[in-house]
């Protein structure tokens, strides 16, 4: 469900089940001459959309204003919005916070932009991930007081932890596409890859009369695009999606 359309009783629900809370997670980035900026945020949102067609998933409203970075294309006239990482880790603390307070414990940022450096990390998904971990700290002593960690109450702690109960689990930021899609999909900035990705899900997005028009390297597979390779793409993606959001 898409949660600004949710009504209290929805909510509750949404809590008592676990169901998982997504976050389309992006950026608003130049992707050559034939794409719109919003390519990698619409990827998850689109993708999410499909996912909550066969399974129980909140959807928040996506955010675009992640650190897109000037790498491919200074903004003058291509659009790119750069809103770096320190800006964007208070706002997302707040907001995981604010979710946690709600009675969230199953979010899940959803992110698909820069994400080959996934595991290192790029500035809008670690600015995330460390907003996950402050609002998690946060919300704890603010629910069980300082010192909660050291408190007898948590004498099982790593006996739980072991069996995978974990705080932390309550607040993830994943890449859209896994790592083990590598070599099975192409993974590009406005290449055939992405283009055949938006060809499938949001057609809109792409205009085939522009092609020509691109003069970047990155984007000179783009013409080669095709809906029928972007449903692959997406096939993978969602078999991603069915192993992280769970209840
Ligand atoms: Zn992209």
């Amino acid at each position: 469900m898409r949660y600004e359309l949710m009504l209290p009783h929805q909510i509750r629900r949404a809590i008592a089940e676990n169901w998982p809370v997504a976050l389309p997670l992006g950026v608003l980035e130049y992707h050559g001459e034939h794409m719109a900026v919003g390519m990698d945020t619409l990827a998850v949102i689109k993708t999410l959309e499909l996912f909550e067609k066969e399974k129980d998933v909140v959807i928040l409203p996506p955010f675009y204003y992640g650190a897109a970075s000037y790498a491919v294309a200074p903004p003058e006239g291509s659009g790119s919005v750069q809103v770096g990482g320190n800006a964007l880790a208070p706002f997302g603390e707040e907001l995981f916070y604010s979710l946690l307070r709600i009675g969230f414990r199953n979010i899940h940022a959803i992110i698909h932009h820069q994400t080959e450096n996934f595991v290192a990390g790029m500035p809008t998904d670690l600015a995330f991930k460390a907003a996950g971990r402050q609002a998690i700290f946060r919300f704890l002593e603010k629910e069980r007081g300082e010192g909660w960690w050291g408190s007898q109450a948590m004498a099982d702690y790593y006996s739980g932890h072991a069996a995978g109960e974990n705080f932390f689990n309550w607040v993830q930021v994943h890449p859209l596409m896994s790592a083990d899609m590598n070599g099975k999909y192409p993974f590009d900035h406005a290449g055939i890859g992405e283009t055949s990705l938006m060809l499938a899900l949001c057609p809109e997005a792409v205009d085939a009369n522009h092609f020509a028009d691109n003069t970047g390297w990155y984007t000179a597979s783009a013409k080669d695009a095709s809906a029928e390779l972007g449903q692959k793409g997406v096939a993978m993606i969602m078999d991603h999606l069915r192993m992280i959001l769970r209840p």
